[in-house]
């Protein structure tokens, strides 16, 4: 059977011996009419330089205010399969364990409801099945809740949690990220289903600096695993590692805070100016491991581009220990999220992130409306502090 639609462009993204998405809704477009008439969308939306996706609308499954993203073509005569063409997001298992079989259920169920496409996982972290019709909604959903999934989030609520493999599977976590990544899940499942918030608001739990979720850069609030004391050498094996590579080139010459260092045949590490980012642990995982009290940094306000331009978290809390706060149920954290969602409700405007509003109202401000004591350990990015003002003057003096 010829193409229905001729796709130049897209033909130019099949090049190249990486996997091509493009390939992938080919392969799907095989078995669905709807999936071919997506390639001409996408194929004329590349020509023309903008989206011609109608986003909002009415998408939606009985009881939940979220989940699903309402997408609809601006050309339903000439791409009738995508006048409605949403997406649903199923919440994910934490640090996306699956196993083959539940992956081949999901799949068949993305192929019997909707375009037989599905996204794992971009940066919201859900799994999202593309291609739905409204009329087709309600049955996706049930297969997926007869399979032990839920809705995940979406428009302006609590977005899906997303956690890295943490302990599960990855010697350097600091913490148990599928745990609580799984307890704020489930504490929150109203504001997850029910958008109430001023716009979306988002956690992210990686285990450790390395930050497989990006939580610093794509959420609101970021928990980011670190520890208290020193980094643990074993001098032999770094010996070892100098046997293989040169690692004055390619560990101590690239620590951000020139913090470690040679003494003779040994490594020392000046652990106070440590900012436990990582990298020497990386490089050399045999010799070097995080130290024993472990915890997470706290990071607020990144955001992606979207109504404002882009945002990094702000560090608030340098070091929280979820190890005693989870014996508690992680009351100590919950009573802190619930005063920065009442700060945003009470003083935050429509479509305005967390981090918008800090910058809006000044960090002290924002520190006092949630309840917390300024600290020096507040740095907005590295080496900078925004409770140290210097006039100009004095700025000139010390340069
Ligand atoms: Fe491992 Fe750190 Fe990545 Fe989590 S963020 S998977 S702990 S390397
Ligand atoms: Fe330097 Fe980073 Fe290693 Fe700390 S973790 S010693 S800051 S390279």
């Amino acid at each position: 059977m010829g193409k229905k639609h001729e796709t130049p462009l897209l033909d130019e993204l099949k090049k190249g011996k990486w996997v091509s998405f493009v390939r992938e809704i080919e392969r799907a477009a095989e078995k669905s009419e709807r999936t071919e008439d997506l390639l001409g969308q996408v194929e004329q939306s590349y020509r023309d330089k903008v989206t011609h996706w109608k986003h909002g609308g009415m998408a939606g499954v009985k009881g939940y205010g979220a989940g699903m993203v309402g997408r609809f073509t601006e050309f339903p005569d000439k791409y009738p399969g995508v006048k409605e063409c949403h997406s649903m997001r199923i919440n994910q298992v934490s640090g996306f364990f699956y196993n083959s079989d539940v992956l081949r259920k999901i799949a068949n169920i993305a192929e019997k409801h909707g375009g037989g496409l599905l996204n794992l996982h971009g940066s919201t972290g859900d799994i999202q099945v593309l291609g739905l019709r409204q009329s087709e909604a309600e049955e996706a959903f049930q297969a997926y809740a007869e399979l032990g999934f839920d809705l995940g989030g979406g428009g302006s609520d609590l977005r899906t949690p997303s956690c890295c493999v943490g302990q599960a599977r990855c010697e350097f976590a600091n913490y148990d990220t599928l745990k609580i990544c799984y307890d704020l899940t489930q504490a929150y499942q109203d504001e997850l289903h029910r958008p109430l918030f001023n716009y979306k608001f988002k956690f992210k739990f990686s285990g450790c600096a390395n930050d497989c979720v990006a939580s610093a850069s794509r959420s609101d609030m970021a928990f980011i695993g670190t520890w208290k004391d020193s980094i643990k050498i074993n001098q032999d094996e770094v010996k070892n590692y100098v046997k293989k590579f040169n690692v004055q080139k390619y560990v101590i010459d690239k620590c951000p805070t020139k913090c470690i260092w040679f003494e003779e045949d040994n490594l020392v590490i000046d652990d106070p100016n440590c900012v436990k980012c990582m990298h020497c642990i990386n490089k050399m995982p045999k010799a070097l491991r995080p130290g024993d009290e472990k915890g997470a940094s706290i990071l607020l306000g990144a955001k992606a581009p979207l109504v404002t331009g882009p945002r990094m978290g702000m560090m608030f809390i340098p070091f929280y220990d979820i190890l005693e706060d989870s014996k508690n149920n992680y009351e100590w954290l919950k009573q802190l999220i619930s005063n920065i969602w009442d700060f945003w409700d009470e003083y935050g405007v429509t479509r305005e992130r967390i981090g918008e509003l800090m910058q809006r109202v000044g960090v002290v401000t924002f520190l006092e409306g949630i309840g917390l004591e300024p600290t020096p350990e507040m740095v907005d990015h590295p080496r900078s502090n925004p409770f140290i003002k210097f006039e100009d003057e004095e700025a000139e003096e010390n340069d």
